[in-house]
């Protein structure tokens, strides 16, 4: 086991409830030698110090655990996280599992850095059925089994996603077949050691939030962790932002892995110090985002990564059903001269098998051949295992579905469906998203959220549009729907920006700058509205506007007129028409008639035409006669009243 050993200092003194100057001085007194705020103790002087100090600090409090307690027992009994016993372990240079055996040392270690005493708790009862203990390992609500996580690498440019991505596949992808050559398949996987145990671990091999939002727009959520890469000697730049904005919007957990710091200029306190302003406070500042310091060129750091890669991974107890057909998602595809349509896929669910019959995306066919990362032929794919497919008749795209099926024929008969579907709402224009639909769609009551994904062309002017943006919602009224800014950028709109806005649901604002053709294609494709502004005041009017109108409209009746029945025909077709005189005001054909007799209101509806002898007419004014007829309505008599009204939206005050 590779162990992360040692205790920041920072860490120390925040646990002895002490500042980083008392303990600085406390080590001094004790001979250890000064050292700065994350510097590393290493574990035995760390274990010494808590011993001496937290002792010092007053009456210990004890703990009762059985001998076998794991980490969880532990916590639990003295009132803490799991996790958090767990990330304590971790920083005294253990590595295990929340659900692991401690042995009494480590057990009273732990206790002791929370300022507890271990005392062992023997059970009266007799111990409980042998079976109870497995039941443990099911998912509660049977969710599943255990599975690999899946992790994506993202970064700004030239901060060493690909280099890393590299020095992880060949330091640890075993020899296949082809003797530990492995193939670009659009993802991979590793096996390291952890918790005395072989673990996988599944990276997608296209770095960047490209890949990552185009994925996610089309309604592929695979990644259960994001590396963030940031160069130590570059800091944060504007796509590592963007990568942060997508993670988080995704609701995935981040590690920061802090690269080159073989180069001499690296400054990975700075970046640190940097990624607090974004949000993401690392544990040194006593935040619980985890940062590694990495050389991927070198290799240094990369597997206390995988270590903690795996360590969050746990934490997220990430479970999938492994019985049934299999279902999942399209990693990447393409043509290739020999082979055909060649399709990588990351089963989410069931097993997938050589000769299942399955759709992806609007594509159909049988499975020929799996193949992993390694060239090695596989029969089947449990979850979060990448495998290359042969044997369906078109390449899909990327984020498509996929899903098993009972034959070709129901394969071929689902994939026919989706494309007709695609191609329905290609031609009604129903998945496009515009400022328009969101503001009726609203109005129906179906969306509470506006969603804007904001472009300038220099931070100023971004932050200008913001700030009114933010007035905006600020000062709406409650009933209103919530502006929410997604993300915002300097720059021209992108497609990734498109991908986003897709995935977000959102439409992309653009000040002062022009979407490239590519980002158009996509807006195209996608159906995303893009809104490009010079005017700032044009910009937040038409946004004011949509919040407005995405109220709940208020109509109120106008009254327009009233008429009297005095004669009723009926035509041969069984129409029965309402011959009257306008006594008041007007008819309007394009409103609605309230029928009265006496003081009784006998139905009300649209009126369904309006005739001035053989003409149909818009309007009937006072003083005439006209024939009406009001839809799904027979029953006239002479001497009703018919009242003539239209509903008009009235605007909010
Ligand atoms: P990407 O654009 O994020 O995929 O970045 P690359 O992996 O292509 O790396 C960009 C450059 O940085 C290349 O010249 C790499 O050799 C270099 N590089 C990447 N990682 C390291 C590192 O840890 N140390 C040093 N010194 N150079 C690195």
């Amino acid at each position: 086991m590779t162990a992360i050993a040692g205790t920041r200092l920072s860490e120390l003194a925040k646990e002895l409830k002490m500042t980083v100057a008392e303990l600085v001085k406390a080590l001094q007194d004790l001979g250890v030698s000064g050292t700065g705020p994350t510097a590393l103790i290493d574990v035995d002087t760390a274990n010494m110090v808590r011993g001496l100090l937290s002792r010092a600090g007053g009456a210990d409090k004890v703990v009762e655990a059985p001998l076998d307690a794991t980490v969880k027992d532990l916590a639990n009994a003295m009132g803490i996280k799991p996790q958090d016993a767990q990330k304590k372990l971790v920083q005294m240079g253990q590595l295990v599992a929340v659900t692991q055996k401690l042995n009494r040392t480590l057990a009273e270690q732990l206790v002791a850095s929370y300022g507890f005493t271990l005392k062992t708790k023997v059970d009266p009862k007799p111990a409980a059925p042998a079976a109870a203990p497995a039941h443990k390992h099911k998912a509660p609500g049977g969710a599943g089994q255990a599975r690999q996580p899946v992790v994506t690498i993202m970064g700004h440019v030239d901060h060493g996603k690909t280099t890393l991505l590299d020095y992880i596949r060949k330091a640890h992808v075993v020899e296949g077949e082809f003797g530990g050559i492995t193939q670009h398949i659009g993802a991979y996987q590793v096996e390291v050691e952890h918790a005395g145990e072989q673990r996988k671990i599944t990276f997608l091999d296209t770095p960047g939030h490209a890949a990552f939002t185009e994925m996610r727009a089309r309604g592929a959520s695979v990644t259960d962790i994001v590396v963030l890469v940031v160069a130590a000697e570059d800091g944060i730049m504007p796509q590592t932002v963007e990568a942060i904005n997508h993670a988080q919007a995704a609701g995935v957990p981040i590690i920061v892995a802090i690269n080159k710091i073989d180069r001499p200029d690296a400054r990975p306190d700075r970046i640190k110090q940097q990624l607090t302003e974004h949000n993401l406070v690392v544990e040194d500042y006593g935040g619980d985002i985890i940062a590694v310091p990495i050389s991927a060129k070198t290799g240094e750091g990369v597997a206390n990564l995988l270590e903690y890669i795996l360590l969050v991974a746990e934490v997220q107890e990430l479970k999938a059903d492994f019985g049934g057909r299999a279902s999942g998602a399209v990693i990447e595809a393409r043509i290739e001269p020999g082979r055909g349509p060649v399709a990588t896929v990351l089963v989410q669910s069931g097993t997938l098998h050589v000769g299942d019959s399955i759709v992806a995306g609007i594509t159909f066919g049988r499975v020929r051949s799996m193949m992993n990362e390694r060239g090695e032929r596989l029969q089947k794919a449990t979850p979060a295992t990448p495998v290359e497919v042969q044997g369906l008749d078109a390449a899909p795209n990327a984020g498509d579905a996929f899903e098993v099926v009972k034959d070709d024929k129901e394969a071929r008969v689902a994939a026919e469906k989706r494309s007709e579907k695609q191609r329905a709402s290609r031609l009604t224009g129903s998945s496009r998203l515009t400022l328009d639909d969101l503001s009726r769609q609203a109005a129906e009551g179906r969306i509470k959220d506006l969603n804007v994904i904001v472009k300038g062309d220099v931070q100023g002017s971004v932050e200008a549009v913001l700030g009114q943006l933010q007035k905006l919602e600020e000062n709406k009224k409650e009933d209103e729907v919530r502006l929410s800014v997604k993300m915002s950028g300097v720059g021209p709109i992108g497609e990734a920006d498109v991908n986003f806005a897709l995935a977000t649901s959102a439409i992309v604002i653009g000040f002062n700058v022009r979407a490239d053709a590519a980002a158009q294609r996509a807006a195209e494709r996608g159906g995303v509205d893009i809104r490009l502004y010079n005017i700032i005041y044009d910009l937040v009017e038409d946004i004011d506007k949509a919040m407005k109108g995405m109220l709940t409209p208020i109509y109120e009746e106008t009254a327009l007129g009233k008429a009297e029945v005095r004669q009723t025909f009926r035509t041969p077709k069984g129409v029965v028409i309402a011959g009257c005189y306008v006594t008041e005001g007007k008819l309007l054909r394009s409103a609605q008639l309230r029928v009265r007799r006496g003081r009784d209101v006998l139905f009300t509806g649209a009126i369904d035409s309006l005739r001035h002898i053989k003409d149909d007419v818009k309007e009937m004014a006072q003083g005439f006669e006209c024939g009406v007829t009001i839809q799904d309505y027979t029953d006239y008599q002479v001497g009703d009243i018919l009242e003539c009204f239209e509903m008009t939206q009235v605007a909010r005050t």
